[in-house]
């Protein structure tokens, strides 16, 4: 196609959208959003021909990149074969996807329940709390995204939730730890974590314990500014879980699948949670799928008694063709210890150089190929950097082929997890220019 024709195609296509297209999180009169023709790896490109690097994995999801060529051919070889099989028939592709998740979970979390979305697995997942336990409260972080159901949207503790007020009865937010912005005036990471236990056990008590089901959390968490715990933290949530008989839901939608180098976040620290939800990365979003892992204590509740919940796509054949041939692929091509070289080797010394080099970087932190690059207006107040700034480095940035992720006063670096180390240097360097222009 010439130039003309391509520009033509993007165009009609913004035209149709515009006119048809209801989308997320905007306000409808004012899109201007790229149509996207194609991608490879870690790169998309758009109709007229211009590659963007991407650090954004597009929903942070595409951990396998675009287009993986063997994920492809199985999702079309799935295809050819009975792609939907109702909840109530056994299927091939929802056993093995089923094995190869739960083996990847801690020890004693045996069993899958499969949904299509992020949302719906923590729907289930609270449900599978309350039903297990009699009990009916939730916590959940301030500093956290769930969803966007009913109760997954409830449980979210940042302003997304307020659009859907009030929400789900029994919700109770807590301040989790976030060192730099400390909500407990603490200066290391220890008395980060102490405090942050001691403010959980406190809203604990006030709340009644034997009346909390759950607590949820992000276990590495992401759309809030991807913040890792500090030693120390997740073990204490687990003990208070554990004298109080509450269900500790960790929360993998975004940071499960390779995201930090493990199969989920919580492997990098010594606690098992009794229940797990999931979805992104289990396969990259090539067909809609998510699902929750659930404990054995947790599914033993449900031998005699139904599970009251169930979904016409409960381990859709096809979503979960996909996942397994995914999780065989990132075994196969060694893409965990892929991403822990790129941490090691290229990310963490990359963006801890531009926060030696750029006055406007507040913090830098992550793992894997999960990092968030926080930048201030000034280092002493931290008075966050403003959308006109941010909007000038995303320009800079896409004008030199690499499409970030602007969340807030921050640049998320969360790219396929097959970025190459070259492709990675190079988008750093790429962004430490755009950072030089403010
Ligand atoms: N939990 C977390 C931690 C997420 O990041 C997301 C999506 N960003 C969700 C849940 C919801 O997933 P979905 O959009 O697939 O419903």
């Amino acid at each position: 196609m010439s130039l003309s024709t391509e520009q033509s195609q993007r165009d009609h296509i913004k035209e149709l959208s515009r006119k048809h297209v209801f989308t997320s999180w905007s306000a409808q009169g004012a899109l201007d959003q790229l149509p996207l023709a194609g991608g490879e790896g870690a790169h998309f490109w758009d109709h007229e021909g211009n590659r963007y690097l991407d650090l954004t994995s597009q929903l942070v999801n595409v951990n396998i990149g675009y287009q993986h060529p063997k994920l492809v051919a199985a999702i079309q070889e799935a295809a050819g074969q009975l792609v939907t099989i109702g909840p109530g028939f056994d299927s091939e592709s929802r056993a093995e996807a089923a094995r190869l998740v739960s083996e990847r979970a801690p020890e004693g979390m045996n069993k899958v329940f499969f949904t299509n979305s992020g949302a719906e697995a923590v729907e289930n997942a609270i449900r599978l709390a309350r039903l297990h336990t009699g009990r009916h409260k939730l916590l959940a972080a301030y500093r956290s995204y769930h969803g966007a159901t009913h109760g997954a949207i409830s449980l979210t503790g940042e302003g997304r939730r307020l659009g859907s007020e009030p929400g789900l009865p029994g919700v109770v937010h807590f301040w989790g730890p976030y060192l730099y912005r400390s909500a407990f005036y603490a200066s290391t990471e220890q008395e980060e974590s102490e405090r942050a236990l001691e403010h959980l056990r406190q809203t604990l008590q006030f709340e009644g314990p034997d009346r909390v089901a759950a607590i949820i959390l992000e276990s590495v968490v992401g759309s809030n500014g991807i913040l890792v715990p500090p030693a120390g933290y997740l073990e204490g949530v687990r003990a208070l879980c554990d004298e109080h008989g509450i269900m500790l839901i960790a929360d993998e939608v975004m940071a499960g699948f390779a995201r930090t180098g493990q199969w989920f976040a919580i492997q990098h620290w010594d606690v098992r949670p009794d229940l797990i939800t999931f979805a992104k990365g289990v396969n990259s979003g090539y067909v809609p799928l998510g699902g929750v892992v659930i404990s054995d204590e947790i599914s033993a509740t449900f031998n005699e008694r139904p599970y009251p919940g169930g979904l016409t796509y409960s381990g859709h054949a096809l979503a979960c063709a996909s996942a397994a041939a995914s999780i065989n692929i990132m075994e196969e091509e060694g893409i965990l210890e892929h991403v822990r070289q790129l941490d090691e080797q290229v990310l963490r010394p990359g963006l801890t150089a531009l926060a030696e080099q750029h006055e406007v970087v507040g913090d830098v932190r992550g793992i894997g190929a999960f990092w968030a690059v926080e930048l201030v207006a000034d280092r002493e107040t931290k008075e966050p950097l403003g959308a006109e700034a941010m909007g000038r480095i995303a320009a800079a940035c896409k004008a030199e082929g690499v499409w970030p992720l602007i969340v807030a006063n921050r640049v998320h670096v969360v790219p396929p997890c097959v970025i190459t180390q070259d492709e990675a240097r190079r988008a750093l360097e790429v962004l430490g220019s755009a950072l030089s222009s403010v």
